[in-house]
């Protein structure tokens, strides 16, 4: 509950005047994560990216060393005395 709007968010709909109103389309600007916890749009889109970064570096690392394991495999079978 927002004391400043007299607003109670909840996960998909928000009770102002008595009045719930389902969100549709976007979010709204803060968002209700738990009892006493609000979270700024901004940062759950923050979050979001993040994650999206971190999968995606993640990914690049294991490319990186399947390419380097098949590539060594591939050079032993080539040269097997060095
Ligand atoms: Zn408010």
């Amino acid at each position: 509950m927002c004391l400043g709007c007299q607003t109670a968010y909840y996960h998909n709909y928000f009770v102002k005047n008595s009045m719930r109103y389902y969100y549709d389309g976007d979010l709204p600007a803060i968002i209700q994560v738990g009892e006493h916890q609000f979270v700024e749009r901004r940062l759950v889109n923050m979050w979001c990216m993040d994650t999206n970064i971190a999968w995606c570096v993640y990914l690049l690392n294991v490319h990186s060393l399947v390419n380097l394991y098949i590539s060594q495999e591939v050079f032993h079978k080539l040269c097997p005395y060095l």
